[in-house]
Parts: structure tokens; sequence; C-alpha cells
């Protein structure tokens, strides 16, 4: 009698399984159908783009992008839409950068672009003899006797046998931060710096810098140069190491940091409207390109998720919230803000979600999550496979929902194919054209499926010490 009841439980319960799971596959299709049969991303992405264009951090374009991102999502029936105030810094190139390698008889342009928060060099430039690098580490190597007076060109490039693009952005991104800190301590008057790119083209591309806390009067002007300009100037070198190399910038950093927004969208939870799953991405830009990929992209497919899921008539149970961070170029300024304004209000945040990665086809996701809460998420691959989704792994989320972390807190980064996403990043072709409007779609899509069981499966807190914070 026992073993007939224990096998009608398990019966019973497989029906149940088998029938959320068909509940499931049809939640998600209807998902995959509205963003590709009738989605927003693709509309939103040419106005951002076309209609606003770059977005730096404290510039017109920003502000203007925080007012439209605001209507958008005003306009499309959330139970709250609101700015959050976030000081950022401000940086602006000034009039286009200009340079040349000289050798005994020739004078040839090489196109370079300042990095993100670079003093300008004089107002006459700079010429110098050219030190070529591997990297930080070797400035050690060379010393004060090589390298003061002179131009310290980092040119290690992206390994391009990485699989992972970002690993081999990861791996040669140390000599575009901390590149002038480093070189200015053995005397050089200025850095160039490969750009990050896996081709050989002439786009240089700009990204952060910093100085750190070196005093004003040892900081040295940076610049990216493009793949090809890098390639002609170790040439040159190898030919004549008197070289040299003109540069000229006109770049500037303001001393106040200036006012800014996140902005921030919510449909409030049916059942658990204190618990909180946030998507984002960030709405600021660099300034050469128009920032589609990086990271308009991920600013449409997140407010597209919640758009979805109003479309789907879903009502979610945790409070679904839209995040555009502002300042993730050059502060991480806003997702720094809406966590420490979170933990003021003592909102509990149980799963968030970041997508800024380019809006290239979807591959899956990346997590930052506790082993029941991946086990989880192992078990919905199969609700995945139609849409060719297939990459679930434990690694990094995102920058701007990373200060979310807390105990019993899912982070994940949608992970599109990365393989081209270095082409533009950061470059004067980071551009709508370079979007696929389907990939763009599937993208959003396929977060939204992600959002959708979370909110309907939970969080697993098996943590012992998960927090339950209290407003
Ligand atoms: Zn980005």
């Amino acid at each position: 009698m026992k073993r007939i009841f224990l096998f009608v439980v398990a019966l019973f319960s497989l029906n149940f399984l088998s029938a959320q799971t068909a509940k499931d596959s049809v939640q998600l299709r209807n998902f995959y159908d509205l963003s590709l049969l009738d989605g927003q991303s693709y509309e939103w992405l040419d106005a951002l783009s076309n209609e606003i264009g770059p977005r730096l951090s404290g510039s017109i374009g920003a502000a203007k992008a925080v007012q439209w991102a605001k209507e958008e999502l005003e306009a499309i029936g959330l139970d709250k839409v609101w700015l959050q105030p976030v000081m950022v810094p401000k940086w602006e190139r000034g009039a286009p950068e200009e340079a040349f390698v000289e050798g005994v008889d020739t004078k040839i342009d090489v196109p370079v672009c300042a990095l993100g928060g670079s003093i300008a060099t004089s107002a006459s430039g700079i010429t110098a003899e050219v030190i070529e690098v591997q990297g930080l580490d070797d400035l050690a190597k060379y010393g004060e006797d090589q390298i003061k007076g002179k131009i310290v060109f980092y040119n290690r490039p992206m390994q391009a046998d990485l699989i992972q693009t970002f690993n081999a952005y990861g791996g040669c991104v140390d000599q575009r931060y901390s590149g002038a800190k480093e070189a200015s301590k053995y005397g050089a008057v200025g850095v160039i710096v490969r750009s990050m790119n896996l081709r050989m083209d002439d786009l240089p591309h700009t990204g952060a810098m910093s100085y750190g806390d070196l005093p004003n009067d040892q900081r040295i002007p940076a610049a990216a140069i493009s793949t090809n300009g890098a390639a002609l100037l170790s040439k040159m070198l190898k030919k004549d190491a008197k070289t040299q190399f003109y540069l000229k910038m006109n770049c500037k950093n303001y001393e106040e940091d200036v006012p800014s927004f996140n902005v921030i969208g919510e449909i409030t939870g049916s059942e658990k409207p204190n618990e909180f799953m946030v998507v984002g991405g960030h709405l600021d830009s660099w300034d050469l390109g128009d920032g589609s990929h990086d990271d308009g992209a991920g600013v449409v497919q997140s407010m597209e998720v919640l758009r979805l899921m109003k479309a789907a008539n879903y009502k979610p149970k945790h409070s679904i919230r839209v995040v555009l961070f502002m300042n993730e170029e050059n502060g991480l300024r806003g997702g720094t803000e809406y966590a420490k304004v979170a933990k003021e209000e003592g909102e509990k945040h149980v799963f968030a979600l970041e997508s800024d990665a380019g809006g290239f086809t979807p591959r899956g996701f990346s997590f930052d999550a506790d082993a029941a809460n991946f086990a989880q998420v192992q078990s919905w691959i199969p609700l995945f496979k139609p849409y060719l989704i297939h990459y679930f792994e434990l690694g990094g989320s995102g920058a701007d929902v990373g200060p979310l972390k807390e105990e019993g807190t899912v982070l994940a980064g949608l992970r599109p194919d990365s393989q081209r996403y270095f082409d533009h990043h950061h470059a004067s072709n980071d551009t709508f054209d370079a979007v696929n409007k389907r990939e763009l779609e599937l993208g959003a899509a396929t977060m939204t499926s992600l959002v959708y069981l979370f909110d309907t499966y939970g969080v697993k807190p098996d943590i012992p010490n998960h927090k339950t914070l209290k407003k």
C-alpha cells in the first residue's frame, strides 16, 4: 500500500513537473515571438544611437538620454519610473588629436585618440623618442635610464588564440588603464597604447585610464593608437630607434563632478513586492561612436524585458526593475550609487542581470551564484535549447550589478557571441549599423526568459546567513 502511495505521489509530481515545464516552454516561446515579431528594442536603439548619439558622462548627450529613457519607460506603463541622482566625473576630448611618426626622411600621420581621463598635451604638442614595451613589467627592465624623456609605447596585442575575447581584453587592458601612471614614475613624457582590438585596422579605441594618486605635476598624456598605426610605429622603431613621435591632444578633466542620473522603472511584484529583481545596462557611452553595442544594446534589451512582460500579460511575483546605469565607462558611479541606496533603503535584491557585452547573437549567461542556485539554472537548460542558447557557466556578471552582491544574491550577465565585439568596442565604428536587429531581439527575449524563470521559481534561500533586510 505504502509503495503504491509513493508511486502515485511520484507520478503526480512528475506530471506536475512536466506540466510546469510545458507551461514554461509556452511562456518562453511567447517572449521570443513577441520580441521577434513585434519587438521595440531595435526602434529604441535607433532613437538612442541616431537621435541622441554619444553619451559620455556629464555631456549633453547623456542628459538627453536620461530624459529619453524616462519618457520611453513611462510610455510603456510601468508601475513606477524615476530618476536616481548621481554625481559623475566630466571629461571632454576637445578638438581632434593629431599624431605622426617621423623618421630620417619620412613623416607619416597615424590615427590616435586620447584615453578617457587623460590630460592634454601642451598647446604645441609633444615630440619625443619612443620606447616600445610589451607591458607594465617591462618598465622596470628598461629603467629610468632608457625611459626618461621618452614616450612609452605599450604594444602587447590581445591574445588571438583565446576563444573568449573578454579574456584577451582582460589580459591587455592594464596597459591602457595604468600605463601612464606607471610610465610616469620612470620619467616618461607620454604614453601610446595599442588599441584593444583583435583585428588590424585604422581605428583607435578609447577607454578609461587612471593616474591613481599621482600628483598633478607628474601626470602625462595617454593616447591609444590604431592597430595598423601600432604595427607601423613598431616597424619604424626597429629600423631606427631614434624615430620621433609627435602627439597633440586637447582633452580636459573638469575639477568638479556634475549631476546626472540612473533611470529606473519598476513593475511591482504581486506576491513579493519587497523582493527586487534587476535587469540593466549602462546608459553612458564613449564619445567616438554612438555606443550602439556598448551599451545601447544592453539598455534597450533591458527596457524590452519589462515591456515584453507587460505585452505577454505576465504579472511577476517579485518587483522587477529596469535600471539604466550612468557612468559605467569612467567611474561606475551609477552602479555604486544604486547599490548604496538599495542598502540604505533596506531593499532586498535577490537577482540582477546585466547586458553589457554587445548586441550580438546571445549564447547564454554567466552566473555569480551559489551551488543551489546554479543547479536550478542548469535544470532550465532544456527550455533554452530551441533558441540555441547553450552557454550557462559560473563566472562574472557585470560591472554595474556587481555592487549588489550579497550572500544569497544571484547575479548574471548576458553572454552574446563576442568574436566581433572588440572590432567596435570604444571606437568610432560602434554605431547603429553594426547591430543586427534579430540578434538584438533574440538577446532581449533570452534575458526576459531568464528573469521569468527566476521570478517563477525564486532564488534558492539555502544560505544560512541569508539576510532579510527590513525597511
Ligand atoms: Zn559597456
